[in-house]
């Protein structure tokens, strides 16, 4: 590196401490300002969903005795069909946090949990890692699906939900003020991806569950349904909630929002 060139980094690397220290101490923005500019990089989902309780939720109202069970991944041929028969059964109705690219592989199933009355939110296109993306390439994950359930669903879906749940502070921005997207999160992790007893997930969620909770669960690929410990469980977990007096009901029921825009 030339003496001149050195010169010119030190006093770029000045400019950028200068910068940086401005930035510290410069306020935390306001959740209701109209045009924030985040500034928080590595939030957690509960952090993230208190900045910003009109952009992101990870449960409803504490007051009330209802709760949304969610099924992320789908859908499938197999673990989707056979929730939507135990769903049927039970009377409930639940929202379905789908990719672009299983929607695009399996369009009869994805229209069945429409027609059945569920609800259907985005979960990326191929459930990328968002912390490890850019910006720009979280907003092809996005509009990617949003392209791809419009055009099946007939409607613009507006819940969407992070893979893993994870996301930045400005992908939440993207994702609510250029997308159209409200981030649902959840208070109740069945962590049944790895369950491989059906009783460990109805503990699991009972040990966790509250009024207004969203509760995680998951709709996988398996080779056969009585496999897979989501799906055994599904029938003790609706009864268990309601012998404690819950309801069941859709994520945008529990949060009064719109699932779908025009
Ligand atoms: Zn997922």
């Amino acid at each position: 590196m030339s003496r001149n060139a050195f010169r010119k980094r030190s006093i770029r690397v000045m400019i950028s401490l200068f910068l940086g220290g401005l930035l510290m101490v410069a306020p935390a923005h306001s959740t209701s300002a109209a045009q924030p500019s985040p500034h928080h990089p590595d939030l957690k989902p509960t952090q993230l969903a208190q900045l910003h309780p009109d952009w992101m939720f990870l449960h409803g109202d504490r007051s009330i005795r209802e709760v949304a069970l969610t099924f992320d991944d789908g859908p499938d041929p197999i673990s989707t069909p056979a929730i939507l028969e135990i769903l049927k059964k039970e009377r409930v109705h639940a929202t379905f946090f789908v990719t672009g690219k299983q929607s695009l592989r399996y369009p009869q199933i994805l229209k069945r949990i429409q027609t059945e009355g569920h609800e259907i939110g985005n979960h990326s296109y191929d459930h990328a890692n968002f912390k490890k993306l850019p910006l720009s390439q979280t907003q092809g994950e996005v509009e990617q699906t949003d392209r791809i359930l419009k055009e099946m669903l007939g409607h613009k879906p507006t819940l969407f939900r992070a893979p893993y749940g994870n996301l930045s502070e400005d992908q939440l921005q993207q994702i609510v003020l250029r997308e159209g997207y409200k981030v649902i999160g959840w208070d109740v992790d069945s962590i049944d991806w790895k369950a491989k007893n059906p009783n460990s997930i109805v503990q699991t969620i009972l040990a966790q569950v509250h009024p207004g909770s969203i509760i995680l669960e998951h709709s996988l690929p398996v080779k056969e349904a009585k496999q897979n410990a989501t799906i055994q469980s599904l029938p003790v977990v609706i009864r268990s909630l309601r012998d404690q007096g819950y309801t069941f009901v859709t994520v945008s029921q529990l949060l009064q929002l719109d699932p779908y825009a025009d």
